[in-house]
């Protein structure tokens, strides 16, 4: 199962369909954009004008590629209360692949993988560089034991913010599908226990080992508390009525550098600081009932006025401020 159709999830799907996987879900929020063809390639321009569900279209693609196996889309947002619906069917997936690009979601991929013991390998790249880790739930660290909490909003820099070069996710998306092939084929014992990573403007590679990681006082492998898929940490999305605006409020407290955000986000055009809060039009959004217009306080609160689809602003909140 491949959480996360963007450029990860398309490299990685495209390898294992080809490979014959006998079966692969795919599991995507988003609509194919425009700007996502420069990396994204199971997509196409017809995708992008039609602003095709990425879990649809990647789909379509991959059983024009190989008629033989059986591959299911699934077109919804992971969230505390479906995740385990949505990562947990009968029959089990073998392995799940996290492509995601949000800290929100990998959590609680890592909640669900522990709890179910579903192998996970997690991936991600953004600028330059990427980065994987191999999730064996029972036998090695998992997410949590490596990274106790995720980054605060705002924090880290994202695929929008500081955007990413193609050739990173193509090679994330390649090591995830070999692991995966490992897994499936039954040799865990050639997995790397280790955090991978490496970045291609400064051809440079580290790998951190593994194999003394986990930690007995991991709140989720250790302590078996699934604070994720509890749904404690869940930023919440409220319509602002009559306002055309979406109010996102991180679920926990957050202190955002708002000048440094102000910073990553200046590709978008000037943004405007008043006191706690920075509003920043977001031209290189596609508008949605008017252009998308995102306010952020210190707090990590934000509006995102322009729609008033609480999915899609949670998707800008996650995309330009991180979860
Ligand atoms: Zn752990």
């Amino acid at each position: 199962m491949i959480i996360g159709c963007g450029a990860l999830g398309c490299a990685a799907a495209d390898l294992l369909a080809r490979a014959g996987v006998g079966r692969l879900t795919l599991v995507d929020r988003d609509t194919v954009e425009w700007t996502n063809l420069q990396r994204q390639t199971l997509f196409d321009e017809r995708d992008a004008a039609a602003g095709a569900p990425k879990a649809e279209a990647a789909a379509r693609r991959l059983r024009a590629v190989n008629s033989s196996i059986v591959i299911e889309p699934i077109a919804d947002d992971l969230a505390p209360d479906n995740a385990e619906a949505i990562v947990v069917p009968e029959p089990r997936p073998g392995v799940l692949l996290d492509c995601t690009d949000n800290f929100e979601t990998r959590y609680l991929l890592n909640d669900a993988a522990v709890k179910h013991g579903i192998p996970l390998v997690y991936g991600g790249a953004v600028a330059t560089g990427g980065v994987l880790m191999t999730v064996r739930p029972g036998a090695g660290p998992c997410l949590r034991c490596v990274f106790p909490d995720p980054p605060a909003p705002g924090t880290m820099p994202t695929c929008d913010s500081a955007g990413v070069l193609a050739p990173a996710t193509a090679i994330v998306g390649a090591l995830q599908a070999a692991e995966a092939m490992k897994i499936l084929a039954g040799r865990e014992e050639v997995l790397d226990p280790a955090l991978r990573s490496f970045d291609l403007w400064s051809n440079s590679r580290q790998r951190l080992d593994l194999a003394h990681a986990r930690r007995a006082d991991c709140p989720c492998c250790g302590a078996g508390r699934y604070e994720f898929l509890q749904g404690r940490q869940r930023p919440e999305a409220t319509v602002l009525c009559g306002r055309g605006s979406v109010q996102i409020s991180p679920g926990r407290a957050r202190a955002l550098d708002l000048d440094a955000l102000a910073e990553r986000l200046r590709p978008q055009g000037p943004g405007r600081r008043a006191g706690s809060s920075l509003r920043q039009r977001l031209t290189h959004e596609p508008p949605d009932a008017g252009p998308i217009e995102l306010t952020v306080f210190s707090d990590g609160r934000a509006i995102v006025s322009g729609t008033t689809d609480p999915a899609r602003a949670r998707g800008v909140y996650h995309r330009y401020i991180g979860a």
